[in-house]
Order: structure tokens, then C-alpha cells, then sequence
């Protein structure tokens, strides 16, 4: 949607003056560029794109349609989420960016707090319900519509690995000019560097390629969205360095091996979604070969069946529960993968 608070916050990409609403379509008063809103969002990008942008914005990773209907946050989303309600603590007072906001999931599992929230992303794959319940705009992260300060708190969960070392200094940069002093950014991705405990992952992985083989699982999806990595943090003091020349400084740290929850999410459920489109394909009149679209079927029915609550979701949530134990037991071994609150400092550091 477009609430009038974001109608009055937006301010041009390209040379920063505060757009000008008419109504129909908000106009520059400086360069006079013009941006129709529509679709439940406005369009805000900078006029000339950026050369590098990611392989998100590519229909083929959005042909399996998990961004039409958004389930519970559950498993491995389930875990982020509960992270990000711990650490960032959200009230009715916060103005939020989701920084890279994907379908807006995130937004919609957080709505409760009674939090201002603005999803920014690059592609317009947003949920139905994000484009009904919050506030959305179509930018690019290292250049955005607002002033400076306009927001007190963000998040950012599987960004920073997609960006080059480049695009990520221009991302934070970035936000750091949009965050208030002191305000606070939720962030989850990972640093090159691996803990030696990570080494249990790859039995989960050779399991994983094993069961592949044996058409028990299906891991295409997942193979495409690690091929879009850059990871551009090589361990935790780079990224204490490249923040830091941001603006912002480590608050708080937790890391994430995902033993348990990779053992889970690419074993357990890989073998159940595979069980549910094997049943839903053998359903098929005969003469219909379009397995992808039973695959497609499958996976709707059962979010649907899960957004009703019951058993599978039960399940699912004390499955999640069963995750956690992974931040609970190893957050403190310093790993890969982890979850972080930025803050920005009040004072921009001094050169030298
Ligand atoms: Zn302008």
C-alpha cells in the first residue's frame, strides 16, 4: 500500500529533494522527474541502474510462487523471525525500513508490534497480503527515496552476501543516511570464515546429494539462490571494519550453525515436500505431465492447510523450537553465519 505517511516521507532518488504529491503521481521539483505510484507501491528508482544488481530480480527463482501467499514464519524463517523480534524489540513508536524486504513476509510476521514499516527491494515480487497491509516502494538500496534520518530502526536478512564488497559499502553508507542516530539495524548473513563445528554441515550436505541422487529429494531452488553469493565478508573483524567505516558498530552478535535446522530443513522437509509431489503428481488425470505445476499445487495446499493452524502446524512450530537450540548451544562459537544488531553511532567516526 501507500499510506499517506509515506506519501509524505518520499523524497526524489536521483538528486534527494522531497517529492512533490499530486495526487496521481509525485513529481521532483528540482530535476522534475515524474513517478507514477500503482500496483500498491511506487516506483522510486534512480534513473540510471545500477550495472550490477541480482539475479533476484530474474523470474526463474520466483516460478515456484512462494512469494504469492506467506505462510507463518516457521523452521529457518521461524528462527530469523524470533531473532528479530528479540533483538530489535519493536513498539508502536518505530519507523522501520526492511531493507530488501523480498515479498514483505517479514513485515506481515511483525505487524503486531505496531511498528511504522517501509519494505524497500529492487524487484516487485510482493505478496498480496504486503501490498494490502504495508507500506511498500520498488528502489535500490544504495540510493533510496527518504531523507536523511527518517527511520530508527531496519532490518536486513539475506542481503549482504548477494552484494559485492563495492555494493555493500554503498548499501550501508546508505543506510546509515536514512537511520536516525542510534537507530538500530537487525542483520543476518555470513562471513567466508566458518567455525570448525560448520564441518557437521557438510555430512548434512553429502546426505543431501546423496538422497538427491536417489530422486528422495530435490534441491534445484536451493542451488540457485547459493549461485548468486558474492559473500564479500571474508570474517567477523572485516566485518567489524566495514560497518564500522559506515557509521555503525557491532551491538550485539549471536552466531548460527544450523546443525540441527540444516539436518531439518534440507533432510526432513526436503523429504516431505518430495513425499507431497510425488502424491499430488500421481493425483494428475492421466495425460498431464506438467509436474512443475503439481509441485506448484502441492506447496500451495499445504501453506494453505498450515495457515489454518492444527497438527502440521504443531509440528512445524515445535520443529522450530527444536532450531533455536542451534543459537541456544553454538551462538557463542564464533561461525559463519550470524545475527547481528548494528547501531549507528551519533557522531560519524573521524577520518585518520
Ligand atoms: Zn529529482
Amino acid at each position: 500500500m501507500i499510506s499517506p505517511r509515506l506519501r509524505a516521507l518520499v523524497s526524489c532518488p536521483d538528486c534527494r529533494f522531497p517529492l512533490r504529491d499530486e495526487g496521481a503521481r509525485f513529481v521532483c521539483p528540482n530535476c522534475h522527474r515524474g513517478f507514477a505510484p500503482g500496483h500498491g507501491y511506487i516506483d522510486l528508482r534512480p534513473a540510471d541502474a545500477f550495472n550490477e544488481t541480482t539475479k533476484y530480480t530474474d523470474e526463474a527463482l520466483h516460478v515456484d510462487a512462494r512469494h504469492e501467499r506467506v505462510s507463518p514464519p516457521l523452521l529457518g524463517a521461524g528462527v530469523r523471525n524470533r531473532m528479530l523480534r528479540d533483538f530489535l524489540a519493536l513498539t508502536p513508536h518505530d519507523r522501520l525500513i526492511d531493507l530488501g524486504c523480498g515479498s514483505g513476509r517479514m513485515m506481515l510476521w511483525n505487524h503486531d508490534t505496531g511498528a511504522w514499516m517501509v519494505g524497500v527491494d529492487v524487484a516487485p515480487f510482493f505478496a498480496h497480503e504486503a501490498i494490502e497491509q504495508t507500506d511498500l516502494v520498488l528502489g535500490d538500496l544504495r540510493r533510496m527515496p527518504f531523507p536523511d534520518g527518517s527511520f530508527n530502526k531496519a532490518w536486513s536478512l539475506d542481503v549482504f552476501e548477494h552484494l559485492s564488497k563495492d555494493a555493500l559499502e554503498g548499501f550501508l553508507r546508505e543506510t546509515a543516511r536514512v537511520m536516525a542516530p542510534g537507530g538500530a539495524l537487525f542483520v543476518y548473513t555470513h562471513v567466508r570464515k566458518n567455525a570448525p563445528i560448520a564441518r557437521g554441515l557438510r555430512w548434512i550436505n553429502h546426505l543431501a546429494a546423496w538422497l538427491e541422487r536417489r530422486g528422495l529429494i530435490d534441491m534445484t531452488v536451493e542451488r540457485l539462490r547459493k549461485s548468486d553469493h558474492l559473500n564479500p565478508l571474508a570474517d567477523i573483524p572485516d566485518l567489524e571494519q566495514t560497518v564500522g567505516a559506515a557509521g555503525f558498530r557491532i551491538e550485539r552478535i549471536r552466531y548460527y550453525t544450523p546443525l540441527i535446522g540444516g539436518f531439518v530443513e534440507n533432510i526432513l522437509m526436503r523429504m516431505a515436500e518430495h513425499a507431497m509431489a510425488s502424491r499430488a503428481r500421481a493425483r494428475q488425470p492421466a495425460g498431464t505431465s506438467d509436474s512443475a505445476a503439481a509441485v506448484r499445487d502441492a506447496r500451495t495446499s499445504a501453506k494453505a492447510r498450515i495457515a489454518r493452524g492444527g497438527l502440521v502446524y504443531g509440528v512445524l512450530q515445535a520443529l522450530t523450537t527444536l532450531m533455536m537450540l542451534d543459537v541456544w548451544l553454538f551462538g557463542r562459537i564464533q561461525s559463519g553465519p550470524f545475527f547481528a544488531l548494528l547501531v549507528k553511532e551519533s557522531a560519524r567516526p573521524s577520518a585518520g
